[in-house]
């Protein structure tokens, strides 16, 4: 059975000291809980910290970023293998990564490929934006984009693996329209088919797959419903410790209502 996981992406926020206040409240309302993993992407400077102050049965901790080269003079980078132990997972290819840091293809591949041989677990961010989602192109972007990340990677790398759909168009950030529930489930069960056609149902059916965009404790359950929907990424919702605690709940009682 795949475990849900709900993470926070608290993209360039907080530093020291408002993470340690944030954690201390959240780790206050939070629960161990065996069918939820919950997991922090904080900036780096703060996965250290962190990894010594938190709960590590109630929290897992992941990297925003991390460099395709395991070492060398890549001046200002930080590697997957220098990260190595100190997350588990790494998200890979956000929106904001590649729009405003020019990363295509490629340079994804090689991340996710850094961060598999390194032991870290990609959390792969795909979706389509706004032109191409009027374009009716949603399902050629996601796939070109699922197709070319996942090129080096075995099966069962792919199986441990997590794809976090968010249309751009959806994300706080770039307009923050809520899609339908309906719309989203739509490009789930695409992205299982692409897995399925390139590793096999054994393989698509353990990837975990999450929903990302304007997530919010309110929205949270009808995305969590959808079939094959294993969690959500969270960004602007999961700065405020209340709010993100409420969503956490949420996660927990999904399996009381099914
Ligand atoms: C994100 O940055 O991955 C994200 C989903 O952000 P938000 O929840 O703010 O739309």
């Amino acid at each position: 059975m795949r475990k849900r996981i709900i993470v926070a992406n608290w993209k360039m926020n907080m530093n020291i000291s408002t993470a340690s206040i944030y954690l201390n409240n959240l780790n206050k309302r939070t629960t161990i809980h065996r069918n939820l993993e919950v997991i922090i992407g904080p900036a780096l400077t703060l996965l250290y910290p962190l990894s010594l102050e938190i709960d590590h049965r109630k929290f897992s901790l992941a990297a925003q970023n991390g460099y395709f080269k395991d070492q060398g003079a890549f001046t200002g980078e930080v590697s997957f293998a220098m990260l190595k132990g100190l997350v588990k997972y790494a998200i890979i290819g956000h929106s904001e990564r590649r729009i405003y840091f020019n990363e295509d293809h490629q340079l994804i591949r090689d991340k996710v490929a850094a961060a598999t041989r390194n032991e870290i677990i990609p959390i792969l961010c795909i979706g389509e934006n706004k032109s191409e989602r009027v374009a009716n192109d949603t399902k050629r972007v996601v796939a070109d984009q699922l197709n070319s990340a996942l090129y080096n990677l075995t099966s069962d790398e792919v199986a441990k693996m997590v794809i976090a759909y968010e249309p751009v168009w959806a994300i706080s950030t770039f307009g923050g329209e809520i899609p339908k529930p309906s719309d989203i489930q739509k490009v789930i069960d695409y992205i299982r088919f692409q897995i399925s056609e390139l590793y096999g149902a054994k393989v698509a059916s353990s990837t975990r797959v999450l929903y990302g965009g304007s997530v919010n404790s309110d929205s949270i359950t009808a995305y969590l419903a959808l079939d094959g929907c294993d969690g959500a990424l969270v960004g602007g919702a999961s700065l405020n410790y209340l709010e993100f605690s409420k969503i956490i709940e949420k996660g927990y009682l999904i399996d009381k209502l099914a």
